[in-house]
């Protein structure tokens, strides 16, 4: 398998160097490689993404993304969003699970609000949110086939009541869950959003669109004790992409407290998609006896770093993988 990772800006090389050691725990044998992409790069080289890093993350089997920054300059085009949509990674998986709840929210990745279409004038400015039939059905697809595998319920996060878009993506999305067998239901997002929060258990799969999937997760990270928490795959057709749901960080950036679960999450993320259940499931194993011991970085209220969180979940994924399987 060829791994590309790409570490990114701020937190990204910071979070992803504990990761990238826990999936060489379990493939040594892989070969990874790494690129150089996002703001950082845009100021050493003046291009955030060059066709040499595109060319190798169209090779991959696997991309390990760290995370970027993008400034808020219309002449900067976000790379993260470029890559998804050149990948054509559309479905992008956030697991948001703990205690009594199990939730999968399933966002569509490559339209929506952030179609890339939009321009300036001189006393306004448009983005067009552009949902599409063929974009709406695959992710509904992806999605009923999620539920189907679970508690077998969808839910379509959508604002129906407002956007015209939305009557159409909600339309689509019952139709495919009939199809595949799932039951349905709405609700509006801003509702859903407090809802989810205060009523995590009642919720499987959820559904939506580009924008509301990327706040609905950020605020549902507030049920895992916050961003640093949450891992993310982006899932398409030839290409797969793992990243922390959390952005760079400039804030905490460089002070070796950024916390590593989510993207030590991303490798279970990615042994799962690799049909590694078990290794998947040691991964999670580790993360939670290292919560569970103490061993937190600040932003969960502990006083461990970024490397001493990597180190206790790579001495715990050992230790589980040299318990001997029962002989039965
Ligand atoms: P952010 O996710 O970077 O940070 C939000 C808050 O959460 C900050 O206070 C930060 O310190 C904290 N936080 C995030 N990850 C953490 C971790 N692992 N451990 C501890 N604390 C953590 O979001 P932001 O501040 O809105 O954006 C910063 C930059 O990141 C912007 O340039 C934005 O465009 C970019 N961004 C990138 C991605 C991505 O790479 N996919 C996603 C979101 C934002």
């Amino acid at each position: 398998m060829k791994v590309v990772v790409a570490p990114g800006d701020g937190i990204g090389p910071e979070v992803i160097a504990p990761a990238v050691d826990v999936l060489k725990i379990f493939h040594p044998e892989w070969e990874y490689s790494q690129v150089y992409l996002g703001y950082e790069c845009w100021k050493r080289t003046g291009d955030p993404l060059s066709q040499t890093t595109r060319s190798a993350l169209k090779e991959a089997d696997l991309i390990l993304f760290g995370a970027i920054t993008t400034p808020p300059d219309p002449a900067y085009k976000s790379v993260i969003l470029t890559i998804r949509k050149e990948l054509d990674l559309y479905a992008n998986l956030r697991p948001v699970f703990g205690a009594g709840f199990d939730i999968l929210i399933v966002r569509e990745n490559t339209e929506g609000l952030y179609s890339g279409i939009e321009w300036q004038e001189k006393d306004r400015a448009c983005t067009i949110r552009l949902v599409t039939e063929e974009g709406s059905r695959r992710i509904a697809r992806f999605a009923s086939s999620c539920a189907r595998r679970r508690r077998r319920h969808l839910t379509i996060g959508n604002k129906a009541n407002i956007l015209k878009s939305d009557v159409f993506f909600v339309r689509i999305c019952q139709e495919e869950a009939e199809k595949i067998g799932v039951s349905v239901d709405k609700k509006y997002i801003d509702a859903l959003v407090l809802d989810v929060l205060q009523h995590p258990e009642r919720y499987d799969v959820i559904v939506t669109t580009n924008i509301f999937g990327d706040i609905l997760s950020d605020a549902a990270a507030y049920l895992e004790g916050g961003l640093g928490m949450l891992p993310s795959a982006n899932i398409g057709k030839d290409h797969a992409l793992f990243e922390p749901v959390h952005g760079s960080a400039p804030d905490i950036a460089g002070k070796g407290i950024a916390n590593p679960i989510a993207a030590i999450r991303c490798i279970s993320l990615l042994l799962k998609y690799a049909q590694e259940r078990e290794n998947a499931k040691i991964v999670e194993a580790a993360i939670q006896k290292v919560l569970a011991d103490g061993v937190k970085t600040p932003d969960l209220g502990g006083k461990a770093g970024t490397k001493e969180v990597g180190e206790a979940v790579i001495k715990e994924i050992i230790r589980i993988r040299e318990i001997p399987e029962p002989d039965l």
